[in-house]
């Protein structure tokens, strides 16, 4: 799920930007591993097809999107962030909730 490395990110130029841990606080982008673009998975016994755009399909908005980043480089939590793919501006991040009925009575 690593996709984007320090390499890459420093061949690109000027793709950089900042990220705020919830644990850690403000760091270079290149401190953390991008997981991808969060979708919902899918209900128990899917379709083939179903299984299939789970794996495979992404929306790859342009805009606003939340999306799974993992730090790497220090607390090594994985965390939720909604970014904006066109300005790579950061509206928040957050750690994941436990899922529904987690502990529920
Ligand atoms: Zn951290």
């Amino acid at each position: 799920m690593d996709t984007i490395t320090e390499t890459d990110v420093a061949s690109a130029g000027k793709v950089s930007f900042l990220l705020t841990c919830p644990n850690c606080g403000t760091r270079e982008v290149t401190d953390f591993g991008y997981g991808g673009e969060i979708s919902s998975r899918p209900r128990e016994r899917p379709t083939l097809k179903e299984l299939g755009e789970y794996n495979y399909f992404r929306r790859n908005r342009a805009g606003v999107q939340r999306e799974w980043w993992f730090h790497r480089s220090g607390c090594r939590a994985w965390f939720i962030a909604e970014r904006d793919t066109t300005t790579n501006e950061v509206l928040l991040t957050e750690l994941p909730r436990e899922p529904d009925g987690e502990g529920a009575a």
